[in-house]
């Protein structure tokens, strides 16, 4: 075991006892109804090293939904299914400073593709690149494919938080028309259709363990070490990574990349996906957010750990 393992293991507990009280600054996401219930103190977090040594605390074992970090995993699916040069006529790839369901660009900027995958109208176009003949098929082909990276066959979507969200989609319906107008979407695809994969989607839910296990993937270039499989093509999971370095934290990335330096995305349910690559795969959970739609709590437990550590890439 290396030195860098033990002060982890030895110091995640009094870094969790930290961090948590940061969670009064920050509230749970309401703008889904179903999300605004839950534990607005909660802290968990999971480790995994490629050995399959694990470190956890708090309250790593809590299941929420990934929301905006299952669109590093539709991408790759995207990618998979279609390869680089189609994907990348439907979306960009640069960073934008909006919010993560902003509209602005998309009529602003010729052309009017989204600026990326990881902001919702760039995220809804690489669903409508998901292969399978109705939108029962191509959510059960996102379901296998996560339940791949993170080692569960038991995983699976909240239908009552996919519910939810679809009854208040209003701006994600918007994009979603706007993008069919475009010529970004189909003008054979059904919008409905398209949107309800994309809630399904965002409504699997994972615990820490789970994240830990998929981005321990993501360390290793598409390689996991627990099965020895490489599973995803090396270079989708270096645009992937890639993509969440830039964009993964919604317009805090730049932030995110001087204080923490590694790459990771986030969702409006408080959890965090994050890669230190070549070593660990990292699960975080903290359902009260900052004003850009982070896990407060969450990023001071992922800056400590990354100053102590030294795991910045810069
Ligand atoms: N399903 C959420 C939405 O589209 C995901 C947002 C997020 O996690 O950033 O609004």
């Amino acid at each position: 075991m290396n030195e860098q393992w033990m002060n982890l293991s030895a110091n995640v507990p009094q870094w969790l006892s930290d961090c948590r009280p940061y969670a009064k600054d920050g509230k749970a996401a309401a703008y889904i109804p179903a999300l605004a219930a839950a534990p607005a103190d909660a802290l968990g977090v999971s480790i995994l090293s490629a050995d399959g040594s694990i470190i956890a605390g708090g309250e790593s074992g809590m299941l929420f939904t990934m929301q905006s970090i299952s669109k590093v995993f539709t991408l790759l699916l995207a990618l998979i299914d279609n390869g680089e040069e189609a994907v990348f006529s439907k979306v960009g790839m640069e960073p934008t400073g909006d919010d993560f369901n902003s509209i602005l660009k998309l009529e602003l900027v010729e052309p009017g593709i989204p600026f990326n995958p990881l902001i919702n109208a760039g995220a809804i176009a690489v669903t409508s690149l998901i292969g399978g003949a109705s939108p029962d098929e191509k959510t059960e082909r996102v379901l296998a494919f996560m339940r791949l990276m993170a080692g569960d066959d038991s995983l699976d979507y909240n239908r009552s938080v996919s519910e939810s969200e679809s009854a208040t989609a209003y701006r994600n319906r918007s994009l979603a028309y706007f993008l069919q107008e475009n010529g970004v979407l189909s003008p054979h695809a059904s919008v409905e259709e398209v949107l309800s994969v994309y809630f399904n989607h965002c409504a699997i839910e994972v615990t820490c363990h789970h994240l830990a296990r998929m981005g321990l993937i993501l360390a290793h270039g598409g390689f996991d070490p627990l099965t020895e499989r490489q599973l995803v093509p090396r270079r989708y999971v270096q645009i992937a990574k890639t993509f969440m370095l830039t964009c993964g934290m919604y317009n805090a990335s730049g932030e995110f990349a001087i204080r923490v330096g590694i790459p990771a995305k986030s969702g409006v349910a408080g959890g965090i996906l994050a890669v230190v690559p070549g070593r660990y795969g990292i699960g975080v959970v903290g359902p009260a957010l900052n004003s850009r739609g982070n896990s407060v709590a969450g990023i001071r437990l992922l800056e400590t750990m990354s100053v102590e550590c030294d795991w910045s890439m810069f």
